[in-house]
């Protein structure tokens, strides 16, 4: 496929309307680049074999169109007895559930016609069993424990039409290779095959040779694969931290960085978002080298979720970059905008910064995208909408008052707080 042909929405895929209204839900607003290459010969039935990385999007571009090709398939043919239709074989439990909980996401609306088991190890296979019973149209599995509920009869590979291997190079440094083997024997010649993997080593190249026929090869670069998505939503100011703790709870991101402007800020915000149920942790000037060296450890070892920093605690940050940014509050120049938003969207991850915008804050952004040449579509959240006009129980935002924290020279007096106790001040 060229370059030029390439879907930038996921309406031009041809998706039921079930699962474009999910993708709007979930606010994917438009492809990957894996999704973008791949989802088109999947849904025409091509086997493929995919060089793409986790975050990458690549359980979007093979669950969208299994899941719609699961709803051409008449109902009445649907698997019986202990079958299945489609079979995603993956290395761990947690991507197990995890890819299982996209299916079942992506099939929200789709009346519960589609049934989705994960099976893993390491929990009572009771429970899986009982789940396929009467079949299922997808199962996203482990190798071990998949062929555990074969050889007890909870399940047969007769009927499988689609198979997707994910993370085949993980599945097969994790000494799976024996297990492969036997489950590819049980399953059908004719089907289609999906190989995802992100290296090709001798033995993945093995594997495809033998399993795949005339695939659809897609090797991303790193350049393109990564997707940078950036997002503005408006908010009344004293909704703010509420709308914040909503979409950490909705989303579930892996790690988030969270921009505030002062340190206080950051100790603010942790305090109201603990409050709310949710932990997080703050990286400031303030805090002494020990406890700052400890806390960037948590949080590169993906031990801490949610960071909250600000500029300059962020400029030293040695971190491999993350799923999602936010702001909190909006950066004093426009090119810290870009260097905080480029701390998201690692090559070959889908990247997304999230800007919260209050009234106060509008003038400046406008600014900020001036200077950096970009035009953000301004979005709101139901039950967090922005009033048309700003309310007049808002405090403006004072004028920066001084140089952020740690621009100025090394040995400088100690600056006067900036934008202290704003949230402080009103009840939520
Ligand atoms: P994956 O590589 O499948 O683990 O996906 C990485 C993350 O990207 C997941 O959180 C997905 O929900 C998200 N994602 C996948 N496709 C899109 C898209 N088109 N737009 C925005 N986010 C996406």
């Amino acid at each position: 496929m060229t370059q030029a042909s390439l879907a930038t929405t996921f309406a031009e895929f041809g998706l039921h309307t079930p699962l474009l209204a999910r993708l709007a839900e979930l606010q994917y607003i438009q492809p990957t680049p894996v999704q973008a290459h791949t989802i088109p010969s999947i849904l025409s039935g091509q086997d493929l074999l995919a060089g793409a990385n986790t975050g990458s999007g690549k359980t979007a571009a093979f669950a969208l169109p299994i899941l719609q090709q699961l709803m051409d398939r008449n109902r009445t043919s649907s698997p019986k007895g202990n079958l299945v239709s489609a079979l995603v074989l993956v290395p761990t439990r947690e991507l197990a559930k995890q890819v299982a909980d996209s299916f079942k996401s992506y099939a929200v609306h789709l009346n519960g016609d589609i049934k989705v088991v994960a099976a893993f190890g390491g929990v009572s296979v009771n429970t899986q069993m009982l789940a396929l019973r009467g079949g299922a149209d997808v199962v996203v599995a482990t190798p071990g424990r998949l062929l555990d509920l074969i050889s007890s009869n909870a399940v047969k590979l007769s009927a499988v039409s689609t198979l997707v291997l994910d993370e085949a190079d993980r599945m097969l440094s994790l000494g799976f290779t024996e297990e492969l083997a036997q489950l590819i024997a049980l399953l059908p010649k004719k089907k289609q095959t999906l190989l995802f993997s992100a290296t090709f080593p001798e033995e993945v190249r093995q594997l495809t040779q033998t399993l795949l026929n005339n695939p659809l090869e897609v090797q991303l670069q790193s350049a393109e694969a990564s997707t940078l998505v950036q997002r503005v939503m408006t908010v009344n100011r004293e909704k703010k931290t509420a709308l914040l703790a909503h979409l950490l709870q909705q989303h579930q991101w892996r790690q988030v960085l969270i921009f505030v402007s002062a340190k206080n800020g950051c100790n603010h915000l942790a305090q109201k978002l603990a409050k709310r149920g949710i932990s997080a942790e703050v990286f400031h000037g303030d805090k002494a080298q020990g406890a700052r060296s400890r806390v960037l450890e948590s949080f590169k070892a993906g031990e801490i979720q949610v960071l909250i920093a600000t500029d300059i605690a962020a400029r030293g940050l040695d971190i491999e970059k993350l799923p999602v940014v936010i702001n909190f509050d909006l950066p004093r120049s426009p090119a810290d905008y870009m260097h905080r938003i480029g701390r998201s969207g690692r090559a070959g991850e889908v990247g997304l910064a999230l800007t919260l915008l209050s009234h106060d804050e509008y003038h400046h952004f406008s600014v900020i995208e001036k200077k950096n040449k970009i035009r953000l579509e301004r979005e709101q959240v139901n039950g967090f909408e922005a009033d048309d006009i700003m309310p007049d129980n808002v405090l403006e935002q004072p004028k920066p008052v001084a140089k952020p924290e740690g621009m100025g020279k090394k040995k400088r007096k100690k600056l006067p707080p900036v934008n202290v106790d704003i949230w402080a001040k009103k009840p939520e």
